[in-house]
């Protein structure tokens, strides 16, 4: 009897645990007898867990207020901050075609069991979904393991779409030095600078020599299979997260190791502990920042340079009429770099006009032309992912050049409407009906790079032709964006980063905040990350940004002067006269340079990184890889920000995990508020918080 009352005691303490906020953003309500204490125990566990699992109607509630924030078409149209966009949209209603947030309608009322993160089916005996009646799959595993599986399994995709572009550059670098392709290698600085941070013997060696034995190492950290120590994270990260990350034993073997793992362990009836599945997450973490981020960073700056600040025009009124105008699209710079060099030789110029264009333009979606911006003139960025169909359905494009991630399949609908040539370049990512002129998939066509450049340059100008008379409607919307800031940057333009370390010190900037991530129907479009924006810089907080969020801040002139007016007056005072209040770093690799500045101004300083007031928001994350980037920042105890909750509503141990679990492990937790101005204030308060426990309110 006695056990029985406990039992009902335990049941109502755990329904008291789960809620959710004005918001519809469920929480774990912790009563603060209870405040979690995280450690590593003695067996090793990464986590005191003290909520047995249960599966309550609470859990369903929460969902369905969740669902409640979700937008529809109509709002996006009546409140997305860009013009063009709403211009675009009403366009491509006229035409008859949907968009992604016509299909996100269609899609609603969205699966409560998917977005709890409740559904299995990792085996043929479900799939299985948890529910108050039925709190355990065929097998037995509860909310909590299938929550976790179904968390990891996103996170070690991330960890093999950032982890293959990083195999790719890694491998031109290689081959770029060995003379396979024919390319020089422009980042020389960046090579030897790098080889010394690895301890690679740089004395009386050529720049190629070095590039192969910096390649090697990076490529031995994206595949090793024999236990050793991870290079990149020895070489580059701080000498304090290293001993963090070691105790709690998350140090990963390699990214291709740890996405085996990954798989291995969330198989059905492999690993049964939630907490060791968070443990892996933790390590899927380190493989997707030190291989998928920063060794791809250091092998296309290595190759391509690190480029440099520069003025670039954005949006879609700088689409022009009458040229050949050819798109890139994608994640890779390799062929990329080509395309555009070749376009912009002057044969490739006078072939064009010979057939009746003024000549060759052109425009970036997503990170192909963020990263192809700051080095190489007249790319000119046009939008993120989730709107790259608005852009064909201008019909100003003649030819769409699609590498890897972040090409939706609907381009191809809108496409056809327009004729618009597309032209997939990798073995890894096909279109039905798109043009396939590609690498294969063994590479054994890397010689022939300038050759595959010169057929797709020569095919958009045969498509220029072939497209006379097609309708073109080009919304008047263009501005100008300062973009390809850096540490090479700030040292260049300060001597050091002292004095942006001083100014963080002495409150004129309150905290830098590194603003990233895709966008997601889940959340206004483009309207989150820009609320989220206009709170941090009244409150004298400087952005960094890259990816698919730095696109409504380049188009609404947060990364120019003009947007001064957004400022609080001490950041002003910094800024002026020439520096804008966002500094835009590059594509999503480039949250290189976002912690490169970070660990550079708390260095300045004599601090750690999770000491000081920074802060990672994705406001409108939306793909796999969102996962490990924020989980990337928290790793270095940085707090992430978020407007759209992780499928994870299931579980009050993973949420908790998340939410509160790592604060003291790590330094860091993740905050969610479908309210981006909330969300701000949220930001703003932490970094408050930072800064005086720093001693500098
Ligand atoms: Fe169901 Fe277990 Fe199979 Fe998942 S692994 S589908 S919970 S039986």
């Amino acid at each position: 009897m006695e056990k029985k009352k406990n039992h009902q005691e335990n049941a109502h303490q755990h329904r008291a645990l789960i809620g959710f906020d004005d918001h519809g953003v469920p929480k774990v309500l912790v009563p603060a007898e209870k405040e979690a204490h995280t450690h590593v125990d003695e067996n090793g566990n990464l986590y005191e867990h003290f909520h047995e699992a249960e599966f309550t109607e609470d859990y369903m509630k929460a969902v369905a207020e969740y669902k409640k924030t979700f937008p529809s078409r109509q709002d996006v149209l009546d409140r997305t901050p860009d013009p063009a966009v709403r211009q675009m949209m009403l366009n491509m209603e006229q035409i008859g075609v949907d968009t992604t947030f016509d299909r996100f309608d269609k899609q609603k009322p969205m699966c409560s069991y998917g977005l709890s993160g409740t559904c299995c089916k990792i085996c043929n005996m479900g799939p299985c979904r948890i529910t108050p009646k039925s709190p355990r799959g065929v097998c037995g595993a509860d909310g909590d393991l299938i929550v976790a599986r179904n968390l990891l399994r996103s996170a070690a995709a991330g960890v093999a779409q950032h982890g293959m572009h990083a195999r790719e550059v890694i491998l031109a670098l290689k081959w770029a030095a060995q003379g396979k392709l024919d390319l020089p290698i422009i980042g020389e600085y960046k090579v030897k600078s790098m080889a010394q941070a690895f301890g690679i013997k740089t004395r009386n060696r050529s720049v190629k020599k070095i590039a192969i034995d910096l390649a090697n190492i990076l490529l031995e950290d994206l595949s090793r299979t024999e236990p050793d120590e991870y290079q990149t994270i020895k070489a580059c990260a701080p000498a304090e997260r290293q001993e963090v990350w070691k105790k709690l034993d998350i140090l990963p073997v390699s990214a291709y190791h740890e996405v085996f793992e990954s798989y291995h362990k969330t198989g059905c009836a492999t690993d049964g502990d939630w907490k060791s599945i968070m443990q892996q997450f933790l390590r899927c973490g380190l493989a997707f920042t030190f291989t998928g981020v920063v060794a791809s960073n250091i092998a296309t700056d290595s190759l391509f340079g690190v480029g440099d600040r520069v003025t670039s025009k954005v949006n879609v009124g700088a689409l022009q009429k009458g040229y050949v105008n050819i798109a890139v699209h994608g994640h890779l710079p390799l062929l990329v770099s080509q395309i555009v060099k070749t376009g912009l030789q002057e044969k490739y110029q006078n072939l064009a006009k010979e057939k009746g264009a003024k000549g060759i333009r052109f425009y970036g979606i997503c990170c192909s032309g963020l990263s192809a911006m700051y080095r190489y003139a007249g790319v000119i960025p046009l939008s993120n992912a989730v709107t790259a169909e608005l852009v064909l359905g201008t019909g100003a494009l003649d030819l769409w050049v699609a590498d890897v991630q972040d090409v939706f399949p609907s381009i191809m609908e809108v496409a056809r409407c327009y004729k618009t040539t597309v032209v997939t370049t990798s073995d890894s990512a096909r279109l039905p009906g798109a043009e396939h002129i590609a690498y294969d998939h063994h590479h054994s066509n890397i010689d022939q790079t300038q050759k595959i450049a010169e057929r797709i340059v020569e095919r958009a100008i045969e498509s220029f032709e072939e497209r006379q008379g097609v309708p073109v409607f080009i919304p008047p919307y263009e501005v100008e964006a300062e973009v390809g800031f850096s540490v090479e940057y700030v040292h260049k333009r300060f001597g050091s980063m002292q004095p942006l370390a001083d100014a963080v010190k002495s409150g004129r900037i309150l905290g830098i905040v590194n603003m990233v991530g895709c966008n997601n129907p889940k959340v206004l479009y483009e309207r989150a990350i820009i609320d989220v924006a206009d709170v941090l810089l009244k409150n004298n907080v400087l952005i960094l940004t890259n990816g698919c969020a730095a696109f409504p801040l380049m188009k609404l002139g947060y990364c120019t002067t003009s947007a001064y007016d957004k400022t609080g007056e001490s950041l002003k005072e910094f800024l002026q006269p020439d520096l804008p209040p966002v500094w835009h770093v590059g594509e999503c690799i480039d949250n290189t340079r976002s912690s490169g500045i970070f660990a550079g101004v708390a260095g300045a300083l004599g601090k750690n990184i999770y000491e000081m007031p920074y802060g990672f928001t994705s406001p409108e994350w939306g793909n796999e890889k969102g996962v490990d980037a924020a989980l990337g920042f928290r790793l270095m105890g940085v707090n992430s920000y978020h407007c759209v909750e992780a499928q994870i509503q299931g579980s009050a141990n993973v949420i908790h995990f998340l939410k509160e679990g790592t604060r003291e492990t790590l330094g860091s937790v993740m905050h969610v508020d479908t309210d981006p101005v909330s969300l701000g204030n949220k930001i703003v308060e932490d970094l408050k918080a930072k800064r005086k426990a720093l001693g500098w309110d």
